[in-house]
């Protein structure tokens, strides 16, 4: 423990984003420098808890060594930081700059004060490391002659990876996009998660000796039989890339999209300067209305704030979270709770208002003579328990409206993973159509055949990811060989975070 009395001492503060108003004018990070005083004072306000709840349990899902981190920040010895956070997590800039942070969630601090500010710990260590070049390509000193192919270049991929690498496994990973990252480089926009720093990790990465394939969709230009038979393992790291979709009057209107499909046209074209002509969806100038909250929800209101929209609306059907925790919403637990985010703060800025608007659901989409959206009609609606204490919506009489819109984004949260690939394996699938494996063995009812990530739990977190990247590499080093000397992330207790 660093600073005995640091907790009492100093009080939490973050690491501040840039203003609003300047970097709605950029697709450049939202983060500030990281300053050393300041993260070495907070990182004295970790107490080395005897049971750190920040590391485990409902807390760090990668089982992440947070408080010897906070201590060895605390007493300036960074290189050491490094070193212990790579024990565990294999890409803690993509953590620190993504994870909504079950740990500070959990932390012991928290229980009567502001937690540990550990994101942004993690986020300046790994920063560090690699301004300092203390991050470079350690190719493994043998190979063990057997080869993987993993389908998908997501954190579940991506980890994995880097894993069997490690272990002398030689790895192809498969991404029928034309760039590696999966949701790192498509889903998150360039303001939370530049592209540049998963470039990275993939140059570092192919250093190593891992291929990378790109435009390889699997199931369509690839035969999954002949990966199978062409490799000693095969891991699937498809994602959960289904959308839900609003069946509602006029869904075929010109003008209503897919979040995802606006994302990743946006970071092709504004972030790579790829030409999409019209596959470029643009929001300059419209009335753009969200549908649904989340990350996607938020990364959707700031690239329509970047554009140039006219105005800005999300609606959530579900009320406003309160303020502070409710009572049955204790510490440890993950806090449901009101949060404002980038895309929030930025909408304020811009807007002089915080774009979401609570309990509405949509009735029916507009359009206009020439079939172009013109808006959306919407209820609002009430949400009571019944007898048996489950949650009953109903709609509100007399709260009809409508709102003008001339681009409507859909961001209501995903389905599962595309079926194309189990099918032609003829591989099974859970009651929710995700691939069937258990957590920890990861195998599927194929020979040889593997399965991690969101295709496996359903949408879920980046670092959720890389806990089932990092235990599917184990699982595989284990069937490869018999034993393994990867190390396996605990099966933590989870919470009910998801992202939609
Ligand atoms: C817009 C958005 C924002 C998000 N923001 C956050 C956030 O801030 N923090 C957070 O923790 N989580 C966030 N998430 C969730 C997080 O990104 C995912 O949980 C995580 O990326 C899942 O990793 P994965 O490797 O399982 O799958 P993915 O990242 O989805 O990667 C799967 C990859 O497999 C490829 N693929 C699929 N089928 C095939 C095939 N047949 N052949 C070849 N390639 C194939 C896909 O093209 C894709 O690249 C967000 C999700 C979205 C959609
Ligand atoms: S729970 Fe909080 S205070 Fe305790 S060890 Fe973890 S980060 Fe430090």
């Amino acid at each position: 423990m660093g600073k005995p009395t640091g907790f009492k001492e100093f009080d939490r503060k973050k690491v501040p984003w840039r203003l609003p108003v300047v970097r709605l004018n950029d697709y450049d990070e939202i983060y500030t420098e990281h300053k050393i005083d300041h993260l070495r004072e907070q990182g004295a306000r970790c107490m080395d808890c005897g049971v750190p709840f920040c590391q485990s349990g409902t807390g760090c899902p990668i089982d992440n060594l947070i408080p010897e981190w906070n201590d060895l920040v605390y007493n300036n010895r960074w290189k050491e930081a490094i070193e212990r956070l790579h024990k565990t997590n294999n890409f803690p800039e993509f953590t620190g700059r993504t994870c909504p942070a079950p740990c500070e969630g959990s932390c012991v601090l928290g229980i009567n004060h502001p937690p540990v500010t550990i994101k942004n710990i993690e986020n300046a260590i790994v920063d560090r490391a690699w301004e300092e070049g203390w991050i470079v390509p350690e190719p493994p000193e043998s190979r063990t002659g057997k080869s993987v192919a993993i389908v998908g270049s997501g954190p579940a991929g991506l980890t994995a990876a880097d894993q069997l690498n490690k272990a002398g496994h030689s790895v192809t990973v498969y991404e029928r996009a034309n760039r590696i990252g999966g949701l790192l480089q498509y889903g998150i926009p360039n303001m939370k998660l530049s592209k540049e720093a998963v470039q990275r990790r993939v140059d570092k990465m192919t250093a190593e000796g891992i291929k990378f394939v790109t435009g390889a969709n699997v199931g369509v230009d690839l035969d999954p039989k002949e990966l199978v038979n062409e490799n000693d393992a095969v891991l699937l790291a498809c994602g959960a890339t289904k959308p839900r979709d609003l069946p509602i009057p006029n869904r075929d209107a010109k003008g209503v999209h897919f979040a995802m499909e606006f994302l990743t046209a946006n970071t092709r074209q504004s972030v790579h300067g790829e030409t999409l002509g019209d596959g470029f969806i643009s929001a300059e100038g419209k009335d753009v209305i969200v549908i649904g909250g989340g990350d996607t929800g938020t990364d959707c209101i700031a690239t329509s704030l970047r554009h140039g929209c006219r105005s800005l609306v999300n609606f959530e059907l579900l009320p406003k979270p309160p303020e502070e925790r409710a009572s049955d919403n204790p510490w440890p637990e993950w806090p449901r709770v009101f949060r404002v985010d980038y895309g929030h703060e930025e909408a304020e800025a811009k807007f002089g208002r915080d774009p979401r608007e609570y309990q509405i659901l949509s009735k029916e989409f507009v359009v206009d003579a020439a079939g172009e959206l013109a808006g959306i009609k919407t209820v609002e609606v009430e949400w009571t328990k019944d007898e048996s204490g489950k949650w009953q919506m109903a709609e509100v009489e007399g709260s009809e409206k409508q709102w003008p819109a001339q681009l409507i984004l859909l961001s209501m949260g995903f389905l599962g993973p595309e079926q194309y690939v189990p099918e032609s394996l003829g591989m099974e699938t859970d009651p929710r159509s995700n691939f069937k494996a258990e957590h920890g063995q990861f195998a599927t009812n194929i020979d040889k055949v593997f399965a991690a990530g969101d295709c496996r739990r359903g949408q879920s977190l980046v670092v959720w990811a890389i806990n089932e990247g990092r235990g599917a590499a184990r699982a595989i080093d284990v069937f490869l060989q018999g034993e393994s000397n990867l190390p396996a992330p605990g099966v933590t207790m989870g919470t009910a975070m998801q992202v939609g």
